[in-house]
């Protein structure tokens, strides 16, 4: 499962399961990325992996 920025609301986590990095959403994505379709990812990545929504 990928993870993109339009998806994600504040205070929702995403961690590496390989290093430990934690990022939590601080602010969430004004959804323009939806539309313009800019944030068409493999996910947030860490390790080379996409990291976990928690
Ligand atoms: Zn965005
Ligand atoms: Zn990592």
């Amino acid at each position: 499962m990928t993870t993109r920025c339009y998806e994600m609301r504040k205070g929702q986590k995403l961690v590496c399961k390989d290093c430990g990095f934690e990022l939590v959403v601080e602010k969430e994505c004004d959804k323009h990325c939806k539309e313009d379709g800019c944030c068409a990812t493999e996910g947030f990545m860490c390790c080379g992996a996409p990291m976990a929504l928690v």
